[in-house]
């Protein structure tokens, strides 16, 4: 437990330093305020960590955390991409949930396991902080599924360049079970693929353990 708490520790304090990256990056100021809205959260749950490092009496260490170093990469590199508007930010959606997943993932199982080990507090201090990831990863489907995936379609289909055409279509192809699959046979008359890179349709709260189940109902 303790070991992932400090991946945890380290991946916190990685997004951190990459969300105002991003936030930077985004087009749209609904989406660029609710990034900046999680960094602060994000500043706030390392510091929760860090609670729970000294109830555990442990040193607060991190340890290099693979997987959202990776997601984080795949994020910076779309930003070096050529894509832009709404179709740049519904990338970006798809990034920052993809990070809010492997969050709740990790917490849920940390939460589980402080329950099994008889550590109430440490549990009921970091499910404020899966409370946060879900609630991010809430509002980031909700901004994708109200405008800016519907947005980045049309975007797409104005902007019908070759190369562009090209890179969406391979993007499409790798989209598979989200509401781009649905809708693909009209893309492909105008040859756009341009719901390429429309994020998953809804959140799916992380599911590990039995900690997202009893989270809300514990006392
Ligand atoms: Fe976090
Ligand atoms: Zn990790
Ligand atoms: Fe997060």
């Amino acid at each position: 437990m303790v070991e992932e708490i400090r991946d945890l520790y380290d991946a916190e304090r990685q997004l951190v330093k990459a969300l105002p990256k991003m936030a930077k990056g985004a087009t749209s100021d609904e989406l660029r305020s609710l990034i900046e809205t999680h960094l602060e959260e994000t500043q706030g749950q390392v510091k929760r960590l860090e609670q729970a490092f000294e109830m555990l009496q442990e040193k607060p260490r991190g340890k290099h955390c693979a997987g959202i170093a990776g997601i984080i990469k795949e994020g910076s590199d779309l930003l070096e991409e050529d894509f832009d508007g709404a179709v740049l930010d519904a990338g970006i959606i798809a990034g920052a949930q993809r990070a809010e997943h492997y969050e709740m993932g990790a917490y849920g199982s940390v939460i589980a396991w402080a329950k099994q080990l008889g550590e109430g507090d440490v549990a009921s201090l970091l499910e404020e902080t899966l409370e946060e990831e879900k609630g991010a990863d809430e509002k980031l489907s909700a901004l994708a599924e109200s405008s800016i995936n519907q947005e980045a379609a049309s975007e797409g289909g104005d902007q019908d360049s070759m190369e562009e055409g090209t890179r969406r279509r391979s993007a499409a192809k790798g989209n598979g079970g989200n509401g781009a699959s649905r809708t693909s046979s009209r893309d492909s008359k105008n040859g756009s693929g341009k719901r390429s890179m429309v994020p998953p349709p809804s959140s799916k709260p992380g599911r590990n353990g039995s900690a997202s189940r009893s989270a809300s109902r514990r006392s």
